[in-house]
């Protein structure tokens, strides 16, 4: 037997062996590791192509031509197996990406007003539908605006009931939305029939009080406009937002802009009058502070006071929606718990 034949042999069972390994091979990587196996750098066809060339003269053309079929065969059968991995794999991200229309949709979380929004909306609409306008202004506030023009002077001790933020002395964050009354009557003439809904601050925290909340302001002016106006169109809101059961009072009061002023309380939503720790065992709750606009207002914005009468009020948001829903801290409002914010 020539060394030829010895090689022969060798190349078949190669043949044999790398066919049946590519055909096992699961996964580009693997028929990859087979591919190098055999006809890679120093794989074993390589190593025989070699052994090929040492053969005598007659013998080396008819084996290295087989040799060199044999390693086109593995490299055209590798390519083919890679391919087919490759198709597989397609298949199967296509089958995994396939849409069941049939199944139900994943719904995306909706959102709602907050409590908040919801009840300063209320209060603007009831006003709204007396003919009330909505107007809004600057929640940083100069200091003329937020207490001087509404008769607060300088060193005055009611300064210190809405104690602020101050960016410098005249620049303060708004105590309460009164600052909109001035704001307005300056550009415009009565009559003016106003709500100013807006966030207001004051260096104040406890369950009862928030550094920051809402108020709702509203104002009249024009001529002949009474106590009895007042009196009239608080009452409707009253019963609006309360609804017409709900007793209410009219107590004196203080504030520096309005002359005389008085505090509105309603009958408690909670015992209805008889009493309980909500009213302090009173009856009443206190909802809102109101007056006939001063006339010291009036000279700070140019209008004639023997001509123009006004009334104005301000009511706590925060407060209204407490009693509606029965809280007694402040605080959860602000404190983003869906929880509880999802209930409204
Ligand atoms: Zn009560």
């Amino acid at each position: 037997m020539s060394a030829g034949n010895g090689v022969r042999e060798k190349l078949k069972k190669l043949e044999r062996e790398a066919l049946a390994e590519l055909q096992a091979a699961r996964g580009e990587a693997q028929v990859r590791s087979v591919s190098t196996k055999y006809i890679g750098r120093k794989g074993l066809l390589t190593h025989w192509l070699k052994e090929v060339g040492k053969l005598p003269a007659k013998e080396r053309p008819i084996l290295g031509q087989m040799a060199n079929q044999l390693k086109a065969t593995l490299e055209r059968e590798a390519e083919r197996a890679i391919e087919e991995e490759r198709k597989r794999q397609k298949e199967e991200w296509l089958r995994l990406e396939q849409i069941d229309y049939s199944l139900p949709g994943r719904r995306p979380l909706r959102g709602s007003k907050h409590l908040i929004t919801q009840v300063t909306e209320e209060i603007v609409s009831i006003f709204e539908g007396l003919g009330f306008e909505v107007s809004e202004g600057p929640e940083v506030e100069l200091d003329y605006y937020n207490f001087e023009a509404l008769n607060f002077p300088p060193d005055h001790p009611a300064r210190d009931m809405q104690d602020t933020f101050y960016f410098s002395p005249n620049v303060v964050l708004r105590t309460h939305t009164s600052p909109v009354q001035v704001r307005t009557m300056e550009r415009r003439n009565p009559p003016l029939r106003v709500i100013a809904p807006g966030r207001v601050y004051r260096h104040d925290s406890d369950p009862t009080h928030s550094p920051m909340f809402h108020q709702v302001e509203g104002f009249i002016v024009d001529q002949q406009i009474t106590f009895a106006d007042l009196k009239g169109t608080l009452t409707y809101f009253v019963h609006q937002f309360f609804g017409p059961e709900v007793q209410m009072r009219f107590r004196p009061s203080f504030f520096p802009f309005t002359e005389p002023s008085a505090e509105v309380d309603i009958q408690c939503v909670i015992c209805r009058g008889e009493g309980c720790p909500v009213c302090k065992k009173s009856g009443w709750l206190e909802i809102l502070g109101s007056g006939m606009i001063d006339p010291e207002v009036f000279r700070f914005v140019g209008y004639d006071p023997e001509l123009y009468t006004g009334f104005a009020f301000g009511l706590g948001v925060e407060r209204i929606a407490m009693l509606r829903v029965g809280l007694s801290d402040i605080r959860i409002f602000f404190e983003n718990n869906l929880q509880f914010l999802k209930q409204f």
